[in-house]
């Protein structure tokens, strides 16, 4: 595979993703769960960033592959995922490969009713465990960490109607499927400790209300990853045991979901500039070959970090507005005041965009950049960029 010395040869615009940084995260967050627990399992969240070679080297690292579709469910054994290492979440599945996953021995937590009916197509000469997702409501579980005043869930089953207590029946009901995990997976805004601690005692309350003799608790995703002055892994697995210990349940296996606080911090962007255009006494407009759709799918951040590198020298100017290459007038990124105009070459350095940018950037005007994999110091090719050739596949015209 050809090999790009240095960072100024990469052509823009592309992904740069850092195994090195991918590896500290996952053993970080190994690490800090088997302080307190003797089995755990950091499940790579697919939708987060289904790079197929990131998901493989994730896959590589220990890491189970949390898939919430039929085709992530699919994806992730084409990357070499093992069939037995698969958490499979959500109600985007089929029957199919919900059946499939139970009989390889996967992690697979119900998400819809008609899970429950595909149970009866099981085998009978085996017992099959499996999870269920309960329906979290921050409002009700964490006011403090609640986003409005009835932060409710459309997933999982409910406590609150008698959908939770059917559902453990019907599963109790079957001869040859026994109820072994519960999944809880809820992303605050906080992503605080407390949070965790209360969604955490949530579940241990569930269990004890009816005892429920299961094996793993999923306590999803939501955190964060590598900010100074935030939670950290271990302070999130310190929370879990403190609170499992309460109820007496510090010996469940325990699984966690990262999508975020895994991958975000493992993908730069890099943009250059197009073109520079004066359109107010004290305005610039910056035109890149990025887009929002690139770095920002849902047009909802407010700031990027950014590193800046200019070729040459140039006079401050009071007000620039860097965007994008679309012709989408909203495709602006961010505006610096009181800063050195940029030109024509001059490189825009994004940092962790690892999470929810390349998976859901859409295929508009432009099709999919090129990702390079950061090693040694060079730079390999591990994505090549879509072209119109590759639009069209699968197409009839
Ligand atoms: C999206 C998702 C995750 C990852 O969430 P983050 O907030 O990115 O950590 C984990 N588990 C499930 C079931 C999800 O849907």
């Amino acid at each position: 595979m050809e090999r790009i010395e240095t960072i100024d040869q990469l052509k823009t615009p592309c992904f740069i993703f850092d195994p090195l940084e991918l590896e500290r995260s996952v053993k970080g967050f190994q690490q800090a769960l088997a302080k307190h627990f003797k089995r755990s399992i950091v499940g790579y969240s697919v939708k987060t960033n289904s790079l197929p070679a990131c998901l493989k080297m994730a896959c590589d690292m220990g890491c189970y592959a949390e898939v919430v579709s039929h085709d992530e469910y699919e994806l992730a054994i084409l990357c070499g995922c093992d069939k037995h290492r698969i958490i499979y979440n959500g109600p985007m599945k089929s029957k199919e490969t919900f059946l499939e996953a139970l009989s390889n021995g996967a992690i697979v937590n119900i998400e819809t009713k008609r899970e429950l009916e595909w149970l009866k197509e099981l085998p009978t000469d085996k017992v099959f465990p499996v999870g269920i997702r309960l329906n979290v409501n921050i409002s009700q579980v964490s006011p403090e960490d609640a986003d409005g005043d009835n932060d409710n869930s459309r997933f999982g089953f409910s406590d609150e109607t008698s959908e939770f207590s059917e559902a453990i029946k019907w599963i109790a009901s079957l001869p040859n499927v026994e109820l072994a995990g519960l999944h809880i997976h809820r992303t605050s805004h906080s992503r605080s400790i407390r949070f965790y601690k209360a969604s955490v005692g949530f579940a241990c309350q569930t269990i004890r209300k009816y005892s429920l003799n299961i094996d793993y608790l999923d306590v999803g995703g939501g955190y964060f990853g590598i900010f100074p002055n935030k939670p950290t892994y271990e302070a999130y697995s310190d929370a879990f045991h403190e609170v499992l210990k309460v109820y007496d349940l510090q010996d469940l296996q325990v699984l966690v979901e990262p999508g975020n606080g895994l991958v975000a911090s493992c993908f730069a962007f890099l943009s250059e500039v197009l073109d520079v255009k004066h359109v107010e006494k004290d305005l610039w407009f910056v035109t890149t070959d990025g887009s929002r759709n690139d770095l920002d799918p849902f047009f909802r951040k407010g700031s990027y970090l950014n590193d800046i590198e200019y070729n040459y020298e140039r006079g401050i100017v009071p007000k620039q507005v860097v965007g994008g290459c679309t012709c989408l007038e909203y495709d602006r990124m961010f505006t610096l005041e009181n800063r050195p105009l940029l030109s024509v070459g001059d490189r825009i350095y994004y940092r962790n965009v690892g999470a929810y940018t390349l998976c859901l950037s859409p295929l508009f005007i432009r099709y999919l950049p090129n990702i390079y994999l950061k090693t040694d110091g060079a730079y390999r090719l591990v994505r090549s960029r879509w072209t119109a050739k590759e639009y069209v596949m699968n197409n009839m015209y």
